[in-house]
């Protein structure tokens, strides 16, 4: 943390941040309502090989031949959609073209139909399985705007539900047990596979 303890909360009256003190706690309160605000520009992977369709986790997802499809919900046409392995809240999913392409202008036209129609499916699915009451979504595009893997296009899909708030404070440092990921993931191939 730098000596400049006045940071901007966006949102908020005034400007947060002192030398007296409470600096850590008003930073931390900041990170978090970001995180509340806009959950898709959580940094989720570190580090990860995105240079190359080979190294891309979200190529590997969309091509069944790969056998890396741990962590996929569904997938129709040019469209992929697959859990977060480290989401913000249960059903954290990532909607994706199946293709390589980091710029949502250079994307095809058609796929981004697909990608689209996979959105719009996964929030009903989402709705019906896990009974949430609104999401979150976007996309973060370039490093500098947060994206953790730039290369592969992604969409982020968080559910919410009245009163998630202060389990998402809690949630947003701590790893989710892969069981509960597991047990997420099959719901929603049912209910991805009831849905169409
Ligand atoms: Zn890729």
């Amino acid at each position: 943390m730098g000596r400049d303890k006045r940071i901007p909360y966006p949102g908020a009256s005034s400007v947060y941040g002192s030398e007296n003190g409470r600096v850590n706690l008003e930073v931390d309160l900041r990170r978090i309502m970001e995180t509340l605000w806009a959950p898709w520009r959580m940094t989720y992977i570190e580090g990860v090989d995105d240079e190359s369709p080979g190294g891309c986790f979200l190529c590997a997802a969309g091509r069944p031949e790969l056998g890396d499809g741990d962590l996929v919900v569904h997938r129709a046409g040019a469209a992929v959609s697959l859990l977060n392995r480290y989401p913000y809240n249960p059903g954290h999913l990532m909607v994706a073209p199946r293709s390589h392409v980091g710029d949502l202008a250079e994307l095809d036209p058609a796929e981004m139909a697909d990608v689209a129609s996979e959105l719009r499916l996964a929030t009903a699915v989402l709705k019906r399985a896990l009974a949430c009451d609104g999401f979150n979504g976007g996309w973060n595009q370039g490093r500098i705007a947060g994206a953790g893997v730039d290369r592969h296009l992604h969409f982020h899909l968080v559910p919410r539900w009245s009163g998630d708030t202060n389990f998402m404070a809690v949630l947003a440092d701590v790893k989710v047990v892969p069981e509960h990921l597991e047990a997420t993931r099959r719901k929603l191939l049912t209910a991805f596979a009831e849905a169409t």
